[in-house]
């Protein structure tokens, strides 16, 4: 399963490149996340998103301000990534208990 796990978010004062309207950017940094029943995997990528209230649109890099850019650069270095790699979980740990159980079982079998 892919989740998407924020990373920061912040309202924008720059003008809205589609209606002009000085309150109603959102800008999102996110990661995405691949969870199972085994481990959780945290994706390197880091995705961004900016989205008006306004207008209610996507507001995309192609239409960014040289302002909007600026903003985005600063609050870039604020959203802090969470660390990638494989966290595994609790299940996993036990799988591989019984599995120790398991040969220390079939080895004692073999020598006694
Ligand atoms: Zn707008």
């Amino acid at each position: 399963m892919k989740t998407t796990q924020t990373l920061h978010t912040a309202r924008l004062n720059n003008n809205c490149p589609t209606c002009f309207a000085t309150d109603g950017l959102e800008l999102t940094f996110s990661q995405e996340k691949q969870t199972n029943t085994l481990y959780d995997k945290t994706e390197k990528e880091i995705n961004s998103k900016m989205y008006c209230h306004t207008c209610g649109h996507d507001i995309f890099p192609v239409s960014w301000t040289d302002d909007i850019e600026r903003v985005y650069d600063y609050h870039k270095k604020l959203a802090t990534p969470s660390s990638t790699g494989i966290r595994p979980k609790p299940l996993l740990y036990i799988l591989m208990l019984v599995a120790v159980i398991v040969v220390a079982g079939i080895v004692y079998y073999f020598i006694s």
